[in-house]
């Protein structure tokens, strides 16, 4: 039996990806599948690359080897051009903190994505409310970033990360910089979200409450996955 269930394809996959910065190794021959919809976690300790693999599964940094196939294009050997145009168009992204633009508000940042798509104005407007009410903080519509609390913050990211309808969403440490209320709704509010919208969720995290979130959780030691099924 796959480590996905039997029924179900996968969406994105990475096979035995290698990835040195400098002299340090941060992958090193790591392979993950995820599904249409699923969401996974990633756990592990700090340094055991995590955030790399998130990268190179978001098409943000070439592995030096090993392939990334995301719905049967190779994203290792994609051109810059068209990488940026799948990471615009069918992936989201949130990281710990500070991904929103400080100078405009609330509505403005999530209205971004939808502007750059070619919306209107009003129309980008317009969806960026409804995603803040879905969200819980279309109260904070015209604060800056710097106006909200973390929590509020994050909701508003998870907002423009949702806002263009992505097939997938990659969220590294969401919830690293919150008290574990704010963490919780903010991972409440992605996980109805993402079911809601058939999304799937790349979760980092090594809060096992957070963990407890996904769907199924994979371990990251020393660049490698511990093989899924083998527990002794
Ligand atoms: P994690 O997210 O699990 O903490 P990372 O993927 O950030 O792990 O890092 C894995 C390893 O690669 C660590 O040893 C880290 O120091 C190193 N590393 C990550 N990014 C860089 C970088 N840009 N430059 C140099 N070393 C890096
Ligand atoms: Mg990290």
């Amino acid at each position: 039996m796959s480590d996905m269930g039997d029924d179900k394809v996968p969406l994105l996959t990475a096979r035995d990806l290698t990835k040195t910065h400098g002299r340090s190794r941060a992958l090193s021959g790591a392979s993950i599948e995820l599904a249409a919809g699923e969401i996974l976690a990633v756990t592990g300790p700090s340094g055991s690359g995590k955030s790399t693999l998130l990268h190179c599964l978001a098409g943000i940094v070439r592995p030096d080897e090993g392939a990334v196939t995301y719905a049967g294009e190779r994203l290792d050997e994609l051109p810059e051009k068209r990488l940026s145009e799948l990471r615009r168009t069918e992936f989201g992204v949130v990281f710990q903190f500070g991904q929103l633009i400080p100078e405009l508000t609330a509505v403005d940042n999530v209205a971004l994505p939808l502007l750059l798509a070619g919306a209107t104005r009003a129309d980008a407007q317009a969806r960026a409310g409804e995603w803040l009410e879905r969200f819980g903080v279309r109260g904070q519509a015209e604060l800056r970033p710097g106006e909200m609390s973390g929590g509020q913050a994050q909701r508003a990211a998870l907002a423009r990360a949702l806002v263009t309808g992505p097939k997938v969403v990659f969220a590294d440490e969401p919830t690293g910089a919150l008290d574990s209320l704010a963490g919780e709704q903010v991972m409440t509010a992605l996980v109805r979200t993402a079911r809601e919208c058939g999304t799937a969720v790349l979760l980092i995290t090594h809060d096992a409450q957070v963990a407890a979130y996904a769907d199924r959780e994979i371990r990251l030691t020393d660049g490698t996955v511990a093989t899924a099924g083998v527990t002794a």
